[in-house]
Parts: structure tokens; C-alpha cells; sequence
């Protein structure tokens, strides 16, 4: 016999909106706690961002193709699912910087953080940056308890040489966004951690880098055959588990004194998993200052273009996992990464598989190209770039708009207004890319707070 909240859990009908990775670990997890579920997905399919395309019979992920291996939460999602023996590491893990016409290494950095004061070496930094990024060694203690732009934080400490060819390619390339804008706090974490092990960054970098162990493993993971697996094992266990699902089905939601309708659906509980600014449409008519809080956060546009080569087309050290384009060099392109050489399996027969990217908060332009010119533009840049020419061939388009969610200075306080607003509405949670980071690991971790949240 139920009694007491295990009896209200029995008897709750929740509904998860948006079934993307953060929706569908909601859906799981409250599942999984015994509530009746909806899960409602305006698309054709589920995995959101998680996607991929067939070019010239090769499945190549158009979306995410990697995540984070220092946290745990898509490992232990992978383990649920049972695909930990199909987890697997790059092969490929140096990447480049692009400037003057040359591939520069990186030197020792945190997220772009020199550990280093050598940096002229490799052409990638002038001398006089490299003597610039130095005075941070002598510079005073300026940290205080203010968040503040990462940009405002390496242009004052290392200068704007270090943050235009080193920091903001390697967060650009994360999240396309501006490194002048960009939360240190809520933005970047691991740069926010080095702030306060010393006043010097380089310092900070370098103690960061002498703790690791010496073989520290791989970076970044991903599971053998592509991470939209996970998607398709999770959405067999939301069957398993009896979760109702509704594809193709774009929600709306109509609250009552004692509940909620989702798409005519009456549920105790509703959790929004869509991007901010979807949410704020939702919520709207029956929250008008929290609907103006979501859509205060501003969304970067992205697309990937995709070439698959003849095998040995282009002659690339193959431990090279990728090509970053700083902003200042003025390229449409944003990163090159060399997808064969990361997952030599998924290209089985030797082909070269690049993915390119395109997009940034401050670049535009690409956006009114059709798909066709959009590969020709790419195409010459990529060209030039790596000083080889890119034939015609087998090559795929995918358009991301408003698909990055950029955290603000001001992103923590919004979320903070955003939590008080929403704790006036029993049974409305939010989970997503929006709230707490955007790489796959936070997501899962937002998804698997919604069957914590009560009631
Ligand atoms: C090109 C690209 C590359 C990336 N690469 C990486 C990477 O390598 N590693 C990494 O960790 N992260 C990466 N990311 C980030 C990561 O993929 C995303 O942050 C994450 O997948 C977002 O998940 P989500 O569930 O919050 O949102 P989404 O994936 O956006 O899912 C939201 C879902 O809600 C649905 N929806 C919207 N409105 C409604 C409605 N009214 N009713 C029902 N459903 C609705 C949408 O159709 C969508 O399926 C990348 C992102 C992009 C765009």
C-alpha cells in the first residue's frame, strides 16, 4: 500500500516539452520516479541538437560530436542505457590556430590561458603581445567578487593580442559567441576556478596544468557510432517505461487553479525543455515578467557544412583534430574539424571527412546564403586556410539558427529572477541548455533535476 508522497507521486501525470537531450533525461528520470508522463516534441524525431546526416552513405553528426570527459553525467547516462562498452575517445586530440596564412600549435593554455610566458615562438602570438601577456607575472591583485566579461578579464591581465588569436578562438569555438560578453561566472567556469588559485593567470594556469596527473586521458568522449545512440536507447527506455510520446506535436500550455493543460493533456507538473526563447512564448499568457526575463537571452546562429573527400585529398598530420579561425583573421569560417581523423571508424573506407563551421554572435553575413553558395563560400575559405585545395564532391549543409544560448554578464542574476519568478507557479520547472551550460554533460544534469524539483 502507497501512503503519504510515494501515494502523490502514484497518482502525478507530468508533461516534459521539447525532446532534446534535456527534455528526454526529464522524461526518464520522472518516469523512472513513477509519474505518468507526456513527452511532447515538435519535431519529426527526437535528440533536438543531437543530430546527424547521411553524406554519400557516411552518418556524420551534424550537431554535437563529442562531449566533455571530466564530467560524468552523459558517462552515467550511457551506463543506464547500457552503451558504456560503446564509449570511445578521439584519436585525433591537437588542435591548430590559423593566422598569416600559417597552422600555429597551441602553447600550454587553460581554455586559451597561457601557461607560458614563451609564446612567440610559433608565430601565433607577436613579440610584443608575448611581452604584453608577461606584465600579467607583475601586475597587482585586481580580482574581486564582481563577475565581469572574459574578455575585459584578458584584455586588462594578458592583453588583446592573447584574447583575439587564443582564448576567444578556442570559447568561439564552443559557443560562437563574443568573448566581450561572455559570463566569466556562468560562462566559463574553468576560467573562473583559475582567478581564484592566483592573481597571475598565467600562473594559475601553469599550477593548473603541474596537478594534472601525467597521462590525464583523453579531453573530450563519444560513443561509437555517433552520440544520437543515446537518444535512440533512451527514447526505447521512455517506451519501456510506459512515458506517452507526442511527435510532431508543437505544445502549448493553459494553466488552471488546479493544474495544467499541455496540448489539451490535464498534468500536475509541466517541465519546459525547449530553448529560452520558446519557453518565453509558452509562458507568455500566464506569466508575463518571467516570459520577459527568457527572452532577454540572446541565441548565436550556427551552421556546419560538411565534405566528405577522396581518400589522401588533403595531406594533414593525421594527430590533428582540428583548425581554429580566430574572429580578427575576418573568415565566414569559424573552425575547421577533421572528423576523420577524430573517429577514424566513422570514415571505414579511408574517405576525409571535414566539418566546417560557420557563425559567430558578431558574423552574420552567411546567414542569407543559399545552401549552394554557402559551400562555394566555405569551400574557398577552407582552401585558403589550409593552403590545399578542396575538390568538388560529396558535401551536406546544416542550418542552426538561433541554436547557441549565450550567458551574458548579467546571465546568474537572470537566472536567479528567472527561479523566483517561476517558484510563484507550482509544478513549472525549466531545464536546458540555458541555464546552468550548454555542453551535453550540464544538460543531462538540468534533465535529471527536473524529477528532484518538487512538487
Ligand atoms: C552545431 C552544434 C554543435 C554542438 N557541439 C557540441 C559538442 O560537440 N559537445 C557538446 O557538449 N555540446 C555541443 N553543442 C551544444 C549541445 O548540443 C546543446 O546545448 C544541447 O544539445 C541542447 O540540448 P537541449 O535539450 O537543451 O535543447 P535542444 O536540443 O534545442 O532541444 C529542444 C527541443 O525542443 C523542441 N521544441 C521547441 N519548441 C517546442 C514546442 N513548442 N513543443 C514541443 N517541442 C518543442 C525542439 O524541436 C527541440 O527538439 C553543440 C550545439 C550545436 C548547435
Amino acid at each position: 500500500m502507497l501512503i503519504g508522497p510515494d501515494m502523490a507521486r502514484a497518482s502525478r501525470t507530468s508533461a516534459v516539452i521539447g525532446g532534446g537531450i534535456a527534455g528526454i533525461t526529464a522524461a526518464l528520470g520522472l518516469a523512472e520516479a513513477g509519474d505518468r508522463v507526456h513527452l511532447f516534441e515538435k519535431g519529426a524525431q527526437f535528440g533536438g541538437k543531437i543530430a546527424e546526416t547521411d553524406v554519400d552513405g557516411i552518418v556524420i553528426p551534424t550537431g554535437p560530436d563529442n562531449f566533455l570527459a571530466r564530467r560524468t553525467e552523459v558517462f552515467d547516462l550511457a551506463a543506464e542505457l547500457g552503451l558504456d562498452d560503446r564509449l570511445i575517445s578521439p584519436s585525433a586530440g591537437s588542435a591548430r590556430i590559423y593566422r598569416d596564412g600559417r597552422l600555429h600549435p597551441l602553447p600550454p593554455n587553460v581554455l586559451g590561458v597561457p601557461a607560458t610566458t614563451e609564446l612567440s615562438g610559433t608565430g601565433l602570438i607577436s613579440e610584443t603581445g608575448s611581452r604584453r601577456a608577461a606584465e600579467d607575472l607583475t601586475a597587482g591583485d585586481d580580482r574581486t567578487s564582481r563577475d565581469e566579461s572574459v574578455g575585459s578579464l584578458i584584455r586588462r591581465r594578458l592583453g588583446d593580442e592573447v584574447l583575439e588569436y587564443l582564448v576567444d578562438p578556442l570559447l568561439g569555438g564552443i559557443n560562437a559567441g563574443d568573448s566581450d560578453r561572455l559570463s566569466l561566472e556562468s560562462g566559463t567556469p574553468q576560467l573562473a576556478q583559475l582567478r581564484t588559485m592566483n592573481p597571475s593567470l598565467i600562473t594559475a594556469a601553469k599550477m593548473t596544468l603541474d596537478d594534472r596527473p601525467p597521462n590525464p586521458g583523453p579531453v573530450f568522449s563519444s560513443i561509437d557510432g555517433g552520440i544520437a545512440r543515446l537518444i535512440d536507447r533512451a527514447v526505447a527506455r521512455l517506451t519501456d517505461l510506459g512515458v506517452t510520446i507526442h511527435l510532431d506535436t508543437e505544445a502549448s500550455i493553459e494553466r488552471h487553479d488546479d493544474g495544467w493543460s499541455v496540448s489539451s493533456h490535464r498534468v500536475d507538473k509541466v517541465v519546459i525543455a525547449t530553448p529560452a526563447f520558446v519557453a518565453a512564448d509558452l509562458v507568455r499568457g500566464f506569466a508575463p515578467a518571467l516570459s520577459g526575463e527568457l527572452s532577454g537571452i540572446y541565441y548565436s546562429s550556427v551552421g556546419v557544412t560538411i565534405f566528405v573527400l577522396p581518400p589522401n585529398t588533403l595531406s594533414i598530420d593525421p594527430s590533428i583534430s582540428g583548425v581554429l579561425v580566430p574572429r580578427a583573421c575576418g573568415f565566414t569560417v569559424t573552425a575547421i574539424s577533421f572528423a576523420s581523423h577524430k573517429w577514424p571508424r566513422m570514415a571505414g573506407d579511408d574517405r576525409q571527412i571535414l566539418r566546417v563551421s560557420v557563425g559567430r554572435r558578431t558574423d552574420a553575413r552567411w546567414r542569407q546564403l543559399p545552401d549552394d553558395a554557402l559551400i562555394e563560400l566555405v569551400r574557398a575559405e577552407v582552401s585558403d586556410i589550409l593552403g590545399q585545395v578542396i575538390p568538388p564532391g560529396p558535401t551536406s549543409v546544416a542550418l542552426w539558427p538561433q541554436s547557441l544560448p549565450q550567458y551574458d554578464v548579467d546571465h546568474a542574476d537572470r537566472i536567479i529572477r528567472i527561479e523566483r519568478h517561476t517558484s510563484q507557479f507550482d509544478g513549472l520547472s525549466f531545464v536546458g541548455a540555458w541555464l546552468h551550460g550548454l555542453g551535453l554533460p550540464a544538460c543531462v544534469a538540468s534533465g535529471r533535476s527536473a524529477a528532484r524539483t518538487s512538487p
